[in-house]
């Protein structure tokens, strides 16, 4: 037997300090992980960690990462945000059963730092009506990522800052140590819904400050001391929409 059609080339990231590719097999993400992002989102945060409920799960598709930093303005909106996060990169399958958050953090390979792109008009209009919010999401080179940093050369990544500047200007800067789920948890919560593996991304959600991206915007998506990503928003060439 052979493909009938040629088979789709896997989305692939630069791993840090060698030759190697990491190659993604599912983008999870995690929506209002800092308080001060889902306020401004007009959602509650909560007051504590015993009051947080459940994290906001939804999901890309692996072939929306984007590695070379440019970035076609999506067809279909007239409100294209910018959200900085911090990306977690699996390199072991999760064993059977739910993962304790300390268990799951030796899954981690790497780290990273990309841009959650959202077309919130489509993403507000869903909200509103309680309909899904796949169109706002998870459409094509709506996941630009940096390379990839080998965790043990990150340390303690709750330590570090995330930080997004669009054409010179400070956009967004938020203290990991903020997030209401650090990685354990949300590795931790989504072992309870879906058998993680290699080659699993978790974008782990943004801090305030999210705003428009035009056609010309130059970004610099930062990991503060650990990596950061250069990238601009161009008109869109080609065919197809997305
Ligand atoms: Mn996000």
């Amino acid at each position: 037997m052979t493909d009938a059609i040629p088979a789709p080339a896997a989305s692939r990231i630069r791993v840090r300090g060698g030759d190697q590719y990491f190659p993604v097999r599912r983008i999870y993400c995690v929506g209002r992980n800092f308080a001060d992002h889902a306020r401004e989102m007009g959602a509650a945060a909560p007051a504590s960690k015993a009051e947080r409920g459940q994290p906001v799960f939804f999901l890309k598709p692996a072939d929306a990462i984007v590695t070379d930093g440019v970035v076609p303005y999506p067809h279909g909106t007239h409100d294209f945000h910018h959200e900085v996060e911090l990306v977690v990169a699996l390199g072991r399958d999760a064993p059977a059963g739910v993962l304790h958050p300390d268990a799951a953090v030796a899954l981690v390979y790497a780290y990273g730092v990309g841009l959650d792109l959202t077309r919130r008009d489509l993403q507000a209009a869903a909200k509103a009506k309680g309909l899904p919010w796949d169109t706002g999401k998870a459409f094509d080179h709506s996941a630009p990522v940096s390379e990839l940093v080998p965790a043990a050369a990150v340390g303690d990544v709750d330590a570090r800052m995330l930080t997004l500047q669009v054409n010179g200007q400070t956009r967004q800067h938020g203290a990991l140590s903020d997030l209401i789920w650090n990685v354990g948890d949300i590795l931790h919560e989504l072992s309870k819904l879906y058998a993680l593996r290699a080659g699993d991304l978790v974008f782990m959600g943004t801090p305030a400050g999210v705003g428009p991206l035009q056609v010309g915007d130059q970004f610099i998506a930062s990991l503060d001391g650990v990596v950061e990503l250069r990238g601009e928003i161009v008109i869109p060439t080609g065919t197809g929409v997305g």
